[in-house]
């Protein structure tokens, strides 16, 4: 008996499929009836008086976006352009409203810091969207934390290779939940700060990105086709730091409820 070639068996694969499937079942529908090798949890946030959950599809993240951050990394805020990284999804470490929650010191890293973030959660997207129709694709926005191996961050960007191992790793996109924008409107201003043990490390302004977040939409946009459950963190402030096992972060917005994890 003659041997199928990979490239006979994938199109035999996909004709026995169709040929299955009820005549008018489209092959997206006959695809997604097919049973799977294995279960993946849904990777969801919280939304406050909702008791539907926001789905991720995508963690894109704003790199530079407070001059003095900037200054601080090393570049200059008035000649860059703003520009985008992802985390994957399952970094998501949701953060309930009460209490702390226990964050996991990573692996790999001597220098682990803390960046407080404004979090921007999509319920719809598109591509090329207009700054004036941006927030029209907001449904809410939650307090972030974008965590950084940072010593493992700068060794890969001196060589000039990807930020993955520094930016992208387990419980690296620390979030509480989403305030529905219907509830606590847009909030383009306002204080923005983060405590470790009580004493004030990062504290800022809102109003002081550089893109907005409206203009962050627009610029990711042209990029990448955004959808509903995509989220974006919006960069962080000056005097990122360094945590240690014990510490305990406490993270404000105003307009939004705090947010507090300890390092284990
Ligand atoms: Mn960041």
């Amino acid at each position: 008996m003659r041997t199928l070639s990979r490239r006979e068996l994938v199109t035999t694969g996909a004709a026995l499929t169709v040929a299955a499937a009820a005549p008018m079942e489209s092959r997206a529908a006959a695809a997604k009836r097919q049973r799977q090798l294995f279960a993946l949890d849904a990777i969801t946030i919280p939304i406050l008086g909702d008791e539907r959950s926001f789905p991720v599809r995508r963690i894109y993240c704003v790199g530079r976006n407070y001059a003095a951050h900037a200054i601080e990394r090393g570049s200059d805020p008035t000649r860059e352009a703003p520009f985008f990284f992802q985390k994957p999804t399952d970094a998501v470490q949701n953060v309930p409203l009460d209490g702390i929650a226990d964050h996991p010191y990573p692996s790999m890293t001597k220098d682990y810091q803390h960046e407080v973030e404004l979090v921007a959660a999509l319920h719809s997207g598109g591509a090329d969207v207009r700054v004036e129709d941006a927030l029209s694709h907001v449904h809410g926005y939650a307090l972030g934390l974008d965590m950084t191996r940072r010593d493992l961050q700068n060794a890969m960007a001196m060589e000039k290779r990807p930020w993955e191992i520094g930016k992208s790793f387990d419980h690296a996109a620390v979030l509480g939940p989403i305030h529905p924008a219907a509830r606590v409107g847009h909030l383009q201003r306002g204080r923005i700060s983060l405590a470790v043990n009580g004493k004030i490390r990062q504290d800022s302004d809102l109003s002081k990105m550089i893109w907005n977040v409206a203009e962050q939409i627009s610029q990711l946009s042209k990029a990448f086709e955004l959808k509903a459950g995509d989220i974006i963190y919006s960069g962080t402030p000056e005097n990122v730091g360094a945590v240690v096992k014990g510490d305990v972060l406490l993270c404000k917005i105003d307009g939004l409820n705090d947010m507090s994890i300890r390092i284990v």
